[in-house]
């Protein structure tokens, strides 16, 4: 259990994850996957997976809750949770891990909450799913210098 996450908080979110995953669009893998992401100001934003006839035009649930959150101007993140029908806590693959950094910081990193479908649970951070990513910190700070680039400071509400 992390600090940063309380045993409330945390329930919660696998909740919320477990009701987004009933609407999982998956209709040819069968494996529906509900996501729930805690921001900072409290608000908790679902995601469940969707599929499609090209597959690669899917997105996983993880990647829907984040991309809903970040759409409503949601920059700030402390956990996310994530559940599947496995018999093993389900771990985020690498394209949400890669998401997740984008939005996650190195001295705070997003807490992941991993859930099975008997209620088995994993808590690690995304920097134990992806030590040393590649981030927004990876380029040259005259570049982070530029107009636009992405700042640390969530846009105010
Ligand atoms: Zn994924």
């Amino acid at each position: 259990m992390s600090q940063r996450l309380s045993a409330a908080q945390q329930r919660r979110l696998i909740h919320a994850a477990r009701q987004a995953q009933r609407n999982a669009y998956a209709p040819y893998s069968h494996f529906p996957v509900g996501a729930a992401l805690l921001t900072k100001n409290g608000t908790i934003y679902t995601g469940c997976n969707v599929e499609n006839a090209a597959y690669p035009s899917g997105i996983c649930a993880e990647r829907t809750a984040i991309f809903k959150a970040v759409s409503e101007g949601e920059r700030e993140f402390v956990a996310i949770a994530v559940i599947a029908p496995t018999a093993q806590p389900v771990s985020p693959c690498g394209a949400c891990r890669q998401v997740m950094a984008e939005f996650s910081e190195a001295d705070n990193p997003l807490i992941v909450v991993s859930c099975s479908a008997d209620g088995q649970m994993h808590v690690e951070t995304l920097s134990d799913l992806l030590p040393r990513s590649f981030t927004k910190t990876t380029f040259p700070a005259k570049m982070q210098r530029r107009k636009g680039y992405p700042q640390p400071t969530p846009r105010s509400r």
